[in-house]
């Protein structure tokens, strides 16, 4: 496995659309490899395939350590309730907002075994869900938040903060 150089902020390849994965193959097999990775040694909770620079519609998320998620072609198909939470990315990084997103979440997406499956998930993992498959699209997640905080903020605030 490798690790991976994560684009940041000014990198206009963050805006861009991901394309679906048609075959997965070898590239596909590595990539993901190489995305969780690049994940974990960041100390994120997820990437999207763009932030390191593939325009690809791959996500990996690991909210709990060893339980990773491999996602290929993901959809939100149901989404319920609301959490409002600080949200950060290892494509900005240093900086945080709060955000409004569902607090339980269904996705259906293809594993690296080329079958469709659903996971849904709560809290943590449903944000994870809607940041990493907004990546895909090309949306950060100031677009969506309420309210971006200020350095004196992110330093006393007592929840922590979760890049992915
Ligand atoms: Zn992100």
């Amino acid at each position: 496995m490798a690790r991976l150089k994560i684009r940041t902020e000014k990198d206009p390849i963050l805006r861009k659309i991901s394309r679906p994965v048609e075959e997965i193959n070898t590239r596909i097999l590595t990539l993901l490899d190489d995305m969780a990775e690049t994940m974990r040694r960041a100390e994120g909770v997820g990437l999207a395939a763009v932030q390191v620079g593939v325009l690809r519609r791959v996500v990996v998320i690991e909210t709990e350590p060893g339980q990773l998620i491999e996602l290929i072609n993901p959809v939100i198909v149901a989404s319920s309730g609301m959490q409002r939470t600080r949200e950060g990315c290892l494509s900005l990084p240093g900086k945080c907002g709060i955000t409004e997103r569902p607090m339980q979440v269904t996705v259906e997406a293809t594993g690296r075994d080329g079958k469709r499956f659903r996971i849904s998930g709560t809290g943590l993992l449903a944000k994870a869900f809607c940041h990493e498959i907004d990546h895909l699209d090309g949306i950060l997640y100031p677009d969506v938040a309420k309210k971006m905080l200020t350095p004196a903020e992110i330093k006393n605030g007592s929840e922590d903060e979760d890049a992915s």
